[in-house]
């Protein structure tokens, strides 16, 4: 393992810094292969990486997914620093939001549909804390995955509003062997459900193989996906469209940029994927 340091306060993070170009990966923790792929680019681009862990409140809505979610700080950091990451900066949530904090920064329209209309404030939570980490980083790059394609959406909207620091690089997902877009929350599936929830993946690149044969009618393309993801009774569908990558407005006809979104619940886990469709 290579050596890193973990700090915890804005301050040390600054002194362990020490005024190099920094790559930003930001992380809730529980950190799996999409994450080092982040980590490992990050290292490539940059003199110094820093990791943020930071399992975010303010992004959660419900107190029950926040406290089941997975902390495990001293394994994450020895897997980041393997990677290449040289700083993991792991704040308390006292730190985040000190006493009498009131700020929230919200992003119009690109949050109404999708993720934002399935779980309300949750984009405000992340858009505040990305910006308090850019600001608190001042990185040169910051690294976020296109598993969640909305997110880095928000982000890049945000980011482009408020002229925060350095520049956003959205990299490509990282899936498992059968396509499933690796993610905490899989560790949460049954080997029933964790069977089953290949066939989001299986709908995504159906639609895209459907499109590269010459479909381009949406409605239809989304019939083929739906009926993949239906045949799973352990899988309810929330969402599935198909829009445009950068409006996230849904297309009726596909061109150039369209982007498969999908939703799905097992149970009591909720699972995103999406795909470039032309
Ligand atoms: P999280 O810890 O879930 O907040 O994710 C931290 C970062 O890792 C976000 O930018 C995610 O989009 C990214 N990420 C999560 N899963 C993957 C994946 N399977 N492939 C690539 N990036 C990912």
């Amino acid at each position: 393992m290579t050596s890193g340091r973990i700090v915890t306060t804005p301050a040390q993070l600054r002194a362990a810094m020490g005024g190099q170009p920094v790559g930003l990966v930001p992380t809730m923790g529980a950190l799996h292969e999409g994450h080092l792929s982040l980590i490992r680019q990050s290292a490539r681009d940059n003199p110094l990486t820093v990791v943020s862990v930071f399992v975010n409140p303010t992004q959660f809505g419900s107190a029950t997914d926040l406290a089941a979610y997975p902390r495990v700080l001293e394994s994450d950091a020895a897997r980041a620093f393997t990677v290449g990451a040289d700083i993991i900066y792991a704040p308390a949530a006292e730190i985040v939001y000190p006493p009498g904090f009131s700020t929230t920064v919200t992003v119009a329209a690109l949050t109404d549909r999708w993720e934002g209309a399935s779980r309300p404030g949750h984009f405000a939570g992340v858009a505040t804390v990305v910006a308090i980490l850019l600001n608190t980083v001042r990185p040169a790059r910051s690294y976020f995955g296109e598993k969640d394609f909305q997110q880095l959406a928000v982000i890049r909207r945000m980011h482009a509003d408020l002229l925060l620091p350095g520049e956003i690089i959205g990299r490509p997902t990282v899936r498992d062997r059968d396509g499933l877009a690796l993610s905490s929350r899989n560790a949460r599936l049954s080997p029933d459900e964790r069977a089953a929830a290949a066939a989001i993946p299986q709908a995504l690149y159906t639609m895209r193989d459907a499109a590269d044969a010459g479909e381009t009618d949406s409605g239809r393309l989304v019939a083929r996906g739906r009926m993949i993801i239906d045949a799973q009774p352990l899988l309810t569908l929330d969402y599935l469209a198909i829009v445009d990558e950068q409006t996230l407005e849904p297309l009726g006809v596909l061109r150039s940029g369209s982007r498969a979104l999908v939703a799905v619940v097992a149970r009591d886990t909720r699972l995103i994927d999406n795909l470039a469709i032309a």
